[in-house]
Formats: structure tokens, C-alpha cells, sequence
């Protein structure tokens, strides 16, 4: 069965939700895994998940709980997956590349250096008797269309499965890693193409998921085949409510879109986490391209965590909760009516009922 931590993060409150709501926040800390949430409109929520970032953590302080041993793992042929997910404006990018991928003070960096630099620590402290490759593809994924962040001209790969390496972008360009400064140069040339695509589109980096995909390949020696290990990263486009956005036309159908690959996304971490359901032991990966990309990092012998970005202010609680909602049932727990138990508490997410939680979910989900 698959193996998924689940996080909340809370940023620190926009200058503009400042000015429109003051200083109050809709969220209580009660220690480092629950916190209570109050929505005006639905009512009080208590939540556990395996770790809450409050407002004043620290982007290592994510990286250590969450990446670090994802990392330590994909060195070792585990395969994994770091999803970042929450409505637009709620940290992922934040989280995912810091505020400048290269001009960035140590504080600032976001997992995805973070992680490099991981990589290429696990590489000096593993000895001259391994040889690893590792090697970066970007894609996007817009209007269920794979895009390469390398190569804009490839911009519909196709997605394939092969016996060595698992499922595969066919004809991705692939650039190996020889150190952690050229490869955040790499990761930065990929990020002004991206924006350059979507200057190009008329898109906005929230309506598309951004996929880093590391490949490492260990070498032992000529009689032992080394193993290979894959990590994707994952910035998910904004998972704001249709209805919300107020979206027409083109906007629409974004939504639309992207609604569906996050509900794909829910509904396979879910069948994974919960291990055979009433359909057997059937993982709906092909239901979208996200999902299919994803199958040989989620499933199997593989490491997941998701973090779930959201902002404390009570102006957006109703996209928190339901954010909330994605993370909890992600880890498959089942929502308790506001039953207090210190009992295995890393694997319960205390949801007070709600006449619409079924609706939410298949709303958001
Ligand atoms: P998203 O990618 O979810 O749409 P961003 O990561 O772009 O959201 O965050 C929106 C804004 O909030 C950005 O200006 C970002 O710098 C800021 N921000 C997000 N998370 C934090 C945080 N933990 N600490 C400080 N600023 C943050
Ligand atoms: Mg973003």
C-alpha cells in the first residue's frame, strides 16, 4: 500500500486581506498536527494531519519534514511524489520554488532547490562506489495537453509505459545535473519558458500544473544493474471552486479541466490509501493525464506527501476547509463526528459533519 503524508501550511496574511479583514485569522493552532478552523458559514472543524505549518514556519522546516526523506529514498530506487495543492494565492509556488529559483537567501528557498541540494549531498556522502545520474524533464500540464518546459515546440507529448523505466513522456528532453548551481540555472531556464508559454497562451501559471520530474539512476558496476528511482514535483493548478471564479468561455473551460484532473488526483491517492475498495483493486490513473504521469510515483513501493497550501484569513475559510477536506481525504480517514481521542492520532482528520460535505466533495474533489 502506498505510504502518503499529508500537511497543512498556512502563509502569513496578504497585505490585502489585511486591509480588508484586519488582523483576525480563522484558524487556532492547538499543537503541530491539529488546529480548529471556523468557517462562518459551516460551522467549527478540528483537523490532525501528520504536521501543520503555521504562519511563522520556516520553508526548511517544510523541506525536513516533508522532502528530506522522499529524497533520501528516491537515491535508493523508492520512487515519490511531492504535491503541492491549494486555491490560487495559498503558498504552493511559494512553497515549491521559493521567491527567485536563483536569487533566493537561504531562508527563502523553496523545496525545489531544496531537494537538489538533498540529491547532491546524498551523492558526496554515498562514496565512490556508486555512480548516480540525475537527470530534470518540466512539463505543464494545460487543457489536458502536456507541454515541455524545455522545448516549447514539444508541446503535446504522449505519454508511454516502458518495462525499465515505467510510464514515460515520450521524447521529453531530459538534462542530466552535475551540480547544484547549474541545476538551479537548468530549473531557471525552464521557469522563463514557462512564463514565456503562457504569455503566449493568455494563461496564468495557476490554470496549469507544473510537473519536476528527477530521474536517478545509480550505476553499481558493469555484473549489477543499479537501480533507478523517480521524484516528481508537483505544482498544482489553483483549486478554487467553479462557481467562484465566476469563470465564462475559455475560463470555463479551464476550470473545468483542471477540476476534474484534481478530482482524479483525489480519487487515486484515495484508492491507494484506503488499499481494495467495492471496485476491487482497480486505481483509476487513466482518468487523467496528471494521474497517469503520476502512476509509477504514487503506486507501488513509492512515498507520497501532499501539502495542502492555505490562507488563515476568514475571507477565504470556505476554499480552506475545502482544501482541508482534499488532504483528509487523501489519507482516507474517514470524518469522525467531533470525537477527541489521543488514540494513533498521525491517522485521523476530525471533520465535524456537515449537511454539504458530499457535495463539497464532489464539487472540489
Ligand atoms: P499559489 O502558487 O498557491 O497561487 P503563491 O505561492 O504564488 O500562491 O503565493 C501567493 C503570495 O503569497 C506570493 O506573493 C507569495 O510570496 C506569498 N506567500 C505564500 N506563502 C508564503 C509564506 N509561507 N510566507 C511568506 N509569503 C508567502
Ligand atoms: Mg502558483
Amino acid at each position: 500500500m502506498s505510504n502518503i503524508t499529508v500537511c497543512a501550511r498556512f502563509r502569513p496574511l496578504s497585505s490585502r486581506e489585511r486591509r480588508d479583514y484586519g488582523d483576525s485569522i480563522c484558524i487556532q493552532r492547538i499543537d503541530d498536527e491539529t488546529f480548529s478552523l471556523k468557517d462562518e458559514k459551516e460551522g467549527d472543524f478540528k483537523f490532525t494531519f501528520d504536521r501543520v505549518f503555521y504562519e511563522t514556519s520556516e520553508q526548511v522546516d517544510v523541506y525536513t519534514f516533508l522532502a528530506r526523506p522522499i529524497v533520501r529514498d528516491a537515491m535508493k530506487g523508492i520512487n515519490g511524489t511531492i504535491i503541492t495543492y491549494g486555491q490560487t494565492g495559498a503558498g504552493k509556488t511559494y512553497s515549491m520554488e521559493g521567491v527567485n529559483i536563483l536569487d533566493c537567501d537561504e531562508q527563502k528557498k523553496g523545496l525545489l532547490s531544496r531537494v537538489i541540494d538533498g540529491f547532491f549531498e546524498d551523492i558526496s556522502s554515498s562514496g565512490e562506489s556508486i555512480k548516480y545520474t540525475i537527470k530534470l524533464s518540466m512539463v505543464e500540464i494545460y487543457m489536458g495537453k502536456v507541454r515541455d518546459l524545455f522545448d516549447l515546440s514539444k508541446d503535446n507529448i504522449q505519454i508511454k509505459e516502458s518495462k525499465s523505466e515505467g510510464i514515460l513522456l515520450y521524447g521529453v528532453t531530459k538534462i542530466p545535473l552535475l551540480d547544484p548551481a547549474e541545476a538551479l540555472q537548468k530549473l531557471s531556464h525552464g521557469l522563463d519558458n514557462r512564463a514565456v508559454g503562457e504569455t503566449q497562451m493568455n494563461m496564468g501559471s495557476s490554470r496549469s500544473h507544473s510537473l519536476y520530474i528527477f530521474t536517478i539512476q545509480q550505476e553499481m558496476n558493469k555484473d549489477i544493474r543499479g537501480k533507478y528511482g523517480k521524484l516528481i514535483l508537483v505544482d498544482l493548478a489553483g483549486s478554487e471552486k467553479l462557481e467562484k471564479t465566476g469563470a465564462e468561455g475559455r475560463a470555463f473551460e479551464e476550470a473545468k479541466t483542471i477540476n476534474k484532473s484534481l478530482s482524479a488526483l483525489g480519487n487515486v491517492v484515495c484508492a491507494l490509501t484506503c488499499g481494495p475498495t467495492g471496485r476491487g483493486n482497480h486505481i483509476p490513473y487513466r482518468d487523467s493525464k496528471l494521474t497517469r504521469i503520476l502512476q509509477d510515483a504514487l503506486g507501488g513501493n513509492s512515498r507520497t506527501a501532499l501539502l495542502c497550501c492555505c490562507s488563515p484569513s476568514p475571507s477565504n475559510a470556505a476554499e480552506t476547509l475545502s482544501t482541508l477536506r482534499f488532504g483528509a481525504r487523501a489519507k482516507h480517514i474517514k470524518a469522525s463526528p467531533n470525537i477527541e481521542s489521543n488514540e494513533d492520532k498521525h491517522a485521523k482528520v476530525l471533520i465535524a459533519p456537515s449537511p454539504t460535505e458530499d457535495d463539497s466533495r464532489d464539487r472540489t474533489l
